[in-house]
């Protein structure tokens, strides 16, 4: 029980159904007592602004805090932080592994003090699922999940051992077994409950405090949960981190841009389209740290699945949420999946309480700026060969391929001669099933894939469906297409067996993998050597077709450069076709039966597709599958698990080890001083992705991490994922920058992850370089261009980048969640001002750089100015701003990053 207070005396009495009551925080009786206009804010706003208002302690939130979101002004200057204490928080295991690494590590550095471990605890629920881990080892075949599973287990032993320790060491961690679903998917089916309450004291009266659910989540889609109506978006582990040990996550008050939906889709058209659609004209509208909401008749009209298909996207439209207000379809969900109906009636009642219940109509709303979308527009699209925004009409697609072939890689294309394109063809013969020509073009992987998109039953049964027709028209899809099919949860694989479905896509290779991430992030698992050594030697551009929402180089896979990101039915459709170069809306997809067969002879029209949703969503089958997880994974329950609350370290251990961030741990904070003399590790161009900083994918033998893995006798089967070992800060720092595809302008542009250690100029790969420069106690600088650290949420790129020993980062603008992450761990991000870049000044990596006016007078924002020493002694000062952007992380730079910050204030309080 919590003791709270109640300032604006907004604690009012509610009904919770079946003649009981419980107690809110009222919205409607702040804009009472006159605080502000509350009832025209943006939905998402009120929901923050009811966090604020039932947090607000006079301590870590202020009445002011309250005020100020209370008078949120559409078209303000934004200088305010918002403290924001969220209701919970859910992990996926590539990040929450290390995040519970960190609260190990930080019980041992209690204990090292000695005092009592047990002060680090979460404070709120926290859910870990665990999804990322598993790999398409095995496809195509009926076995391919247990397979799958099986390898999985072996692989991550040692950390799911580790999971298991956390679970009994912490009251509020929790965690969903592997085999059971994706972190998202899990979250909307089941997590998520809309409402939550809890017991508090306010004065002398002990109350049931209802609230919102709210969330961070510790992976960039967190989002898919605003479709229904929670507040939620992805942070970096280190902020997660914070947020579970009692601190508000901070972020800047957001301009909120309404669209305003009107019309339906058209047949033909489903809601990957929609959302494709959404995430091309969204970024074209600049909507970065900004939040969306969606209002209007064409929202209220849209299924919560397909609302949650178009927040799921929002980092790739770089919005903070893509949020849709609450409303019947929320409770038409809830109770499709299960929620119980005394539940549902306090969650509607408690809305219908605080004037939060129905999408906005036009006018109802004061948005920053509005944007218009008719649903009638949208057409069938994919999007690709490189950039989720890059949305390609279905019938351009071929034309957009072919193009894209010979166009430079600086604008997004590959860089080939035109007339390669149709010349350059490798014969694969293939075990046992003859042989097939490949080329340009060729689809190799075909992936039904990401929770994006199987959460969404009308897209996954559209797949089904398109299956049916085009195995009983006779096509086929080729052995050298690699197909894989993985839902985010089990109830897809109930509803497609129960239609029927299940068995043509079979037929067509789409078997079950595994209930996981798979292809989405990366784990695509090898292709078959002989298609594999074909796209190599002959340098193919093939193609990879997912439904999932990120397609960067070397994302999906390191040798196939062109993926696209399309719906399900149109990802069988094109592994059907065999080639991206084709247009389905006039060419054929294939020879079937009785001739050509058209992409219109096999898409199932939109009333097949309701029939067969009919029995998608049944109650009973999501309380069957999503109750007691253990007793359904006995290969879980076989993991042994250490016991107590501070973890025994296993020094051998190649996953799990203790991060030095609390070495020398002592409760004196630092003091900011300029950086002087540090030399470049890096410059880097535009878009820059985590993934390139901190890839998560395979681990080369050659690279430092191959090289440490094999000398700690790991033999290179058993490298598994950067992803997977990010418990180990040993490999994962290795692994930073070392992304096959990062070009270091240092090396002329040259791919890979290396560096001229200067000043003598030897080339050697970044950690290398990096533990040179450490020796002679050298400080490093990273210069980047546009969106530096664009893609997935990804604190190891933040924690690597620190451990490398780089104390400032100079790019020309930065992703939110990874500048953030930076100051997280204590890395200085800096601005160029506009039109400056890395070319502009002339740079090449032989220069000395200071920064100088750093001191402990900081402010947020503040200009500096970088001092530039070039190898010839000329001195170039180029002005820059400061990216702390709030007073808190003044705080947190000062103390050396987040950890030590919170550190520090949970053992003073214990004190
Ligand atoms: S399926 Fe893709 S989007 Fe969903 S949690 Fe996994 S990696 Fe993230």
């Amino acid at each position: 029980m919590s003791s709270q207070h109640d300032p604006f005396r907004t604690l009012k009495s509610f009904d919770l159904g079946h003649g009981r009551q419980g107690k809110l925080y009222s919205l409607p009786a702040l804009e009472a007592a006159g605080v502000g206009k509350i009832s025209r804010l943006p939905v998402s706003i009120r929901l923050v602004l009811e966090s604020v208002l039932r947090n607000c302690d006079g301590k870590k939130v202020l009445e002011q805090n309250v005020r100020d979101l209370a008078g949120w002004q559409p078209n303000a200057t934004r200088t305010e932080e918002i403290p924001f204490v969220v209701a919970r928080i859910v992990l996926q295991d590539f990040t929450g592994v290390p995040l519970l690494v960190d609260l190990a590590a930080m019980r041992s550095a209690v204990a090292k003090l000695g005092k009592n471990p047990k002060i680090i605890e979460p404070l709120v629920p926290v859910d870990l699922v665990v999804d990322h881990s598993v790999q398409v080892d095995a496809n195509g075949t009926s076995d391919a999940f247990a397979r799958n599973l099986e390898i999985e287990f072996q692989r991550n032993r040692e950390r799911y051992q580790f999971l298991k320790w956390g679970m009994q060491a912490f009251d509020t961690f929790k965690v969903v077994p592997p085999g059971i679903g994706i972190v998202h998917q899990v979250n909307l089916e089941y997590l998520a409950k809309g409402v939550l309450s809890a017991e508090s004291q306010i004065s002398d009266l002990k109350s049931e405090i209802y609230y919102p659910d709210t969330l961070v989540g510790t992976d960039s889609h967190t989002t898919m949960i605003n479709g229904i109506g929670v507040v939620g978006w992805g942070v970096g582990g280190i902020e997660a981190e914070a947020g579970m040990l009692g601190q508000p996550v901070y972020f800047l008050t957001p301009d909120v841009v309404g669209v305003h939906l009107t019309g339906a889709l058209r047949e033909g058209v489903t809601a990957t389209d929609l959302a494709l659609t959404v995430t091309q004209m969204l970024r074209k509208a600049k909507v970065v740290g900004k939040f969306v909401e969606f209002f209007g008749p064409g929202a209220k009209a849209l299924p919560v699945v397909d609302r949650a298909t178009i927040a799921n996207m929002a980092p790739e439209y770089g919005a903070t949420m893509g949020f849709f207000p609450i409303d019947e379809e929320c409770v038409n969900y809830l109770r499709a999946t299960g929620r119980s109906e005394e539940h549902i009636t306090v969650f509607e009642n408690y809305y219908k309480a605080q004037g939060l219940w129905g999408i906005p109509q036009k006018g109802d709303i004061d948005y920053s700026q509005v944007l218009d979308l008719d649903l009638a527009s949208v057409v069938p699209s994919v999007a690709g060969p490189k950039r989720p925004q890059d949305r390609i009409e279905l019938p351009k697609m071929k034309d957009s391929f072919v193009g894209a072939f010979s166009k430079p890689v600086t604008e997004n294309g590959f860089g080939k001669k035109a007339e390669e394109f149709s010349t350059v063809k490798a014969e694969v013969s293939l075990n046992g099933s003859g042989s097939a020509a490949i080329g340009h073009g060729s689809v190799l992987i075909a992936a039904i894939t990401s929770c994006t998109n199987t959460s969404n039953p009308s897209v996954m049964l559209a797949a089904g469906l398109l299956a049916k027709k085009a195995v009983e028209k006779g096509l086929s899809v080729s052995k050298v297409v690699k197909a894989s099919l993985a839902p985010g949860s089990r109830v897809v694989s109930d509803y497609l067996s129960k239609t029927g479905l299940q068995p043509y896509l079979d037929q067509l290779g789409f078997n079950l993998v595994g209930y996981g991430c798979t292809t989405c992030i990366g784990n695509s698992g090898p292709l078959a050597p002989v298609v594999e050594d074909a796209v190599v030697k002959n340098d193919l551009v093939a193609a990879s077709v997912l439904s999932g929402n990120r397609n960067f180089e070397a994302r999906v896979h390191q040798n196939i450069k062109a993926n696209f990101l399309m719906s399900p039915p149109l990802v069988v459709a094109f592994a059907l076709a065999g080639r991206v170069d084709v247009d389905l809306s006039s060419e054929p997809i294939g020879q079937g039966k009785s001739g050509p067969v058209f992409l219109k002879d096999i898409w199932p029209t939109i009333a097949e597709v309701r029939d067969a949703m009919q029995s998608a969503l049944k109650p009973e089958v999501f309380r069957t599958l999503y109750t007691d997880f253990a007793a359904q994974n006995p290969k879980w329950n076989e993991i042994p698990s250490s016991v107590g609350n501070v973890y025994a370290w296993d020094a051998k251990s190649t996953y799990i080890q203790e991060p030095p961030f609390f070495v020398n741990f002592s409760m004196q904070a630092g003091t900011i001083t300029e950086i002087k003399g540090a030399r470049p590790l890096g410059i880097f161009g535009d878009s820059v992705t985590t993934d390139h900083i901190s890839p998560a994918g395979a681990i080369k033998k050659a690279s430092p991490a191959g090289r440490f893995l094999l000398e700690n006798g790991v033999t290179f089967e058993n490298f598994n994922s950067y992803g997977s070992r990010r418990g180990n800060d040993r490999i994962m720092t290795r692994g930073t920058f070392a992304n096959v595809r990062i070009k270091n302008l240092m090396l002329g542009g040259e791919e890979g992850g290396n560096t001229l250690l200067q000043p003598e100029g030897t080339k050697l790969a970044i950690f290398d370089a990096a533990e040179q420069y450490k020796k002679r106690g050298t400080p490093l600088i990273v210069i980047a261009g546009q969106e530096y650290g664009t893609g997935s949420s990804r604190d190891w790129a933040a924690k690597g980048t620190n451990l490398l020993g780089v104390k400032v980062v100079v790019a020309q603008s930065f992703e939110r969640i990874h500048r953030s992450n930076l100051v997280g761990m204590g890395v200085l991000p800096l601005q160029f001002k506009e039109g400056t870049t890395a070319q502009t000044l002339g740079l090449n990596g032989s220069e000395v750089y200071d920064v100088v006016g750093l001191s402990p007078a900081l402010k947020p924002q503040q200009d500096l100015t970088l001092r530039i020493t070039r190898a010839d002694g000329s001195v170039t000062d180029v002005p820059v701003r400061c990216r702390i952007d709030t007073p808190i992380e003044i705080d947190y730079y000062q103390h050396g990053g987040i950890l030590p910050f919170v550190l520090r204030d949970i053992v003073r309080r214990a004190s």
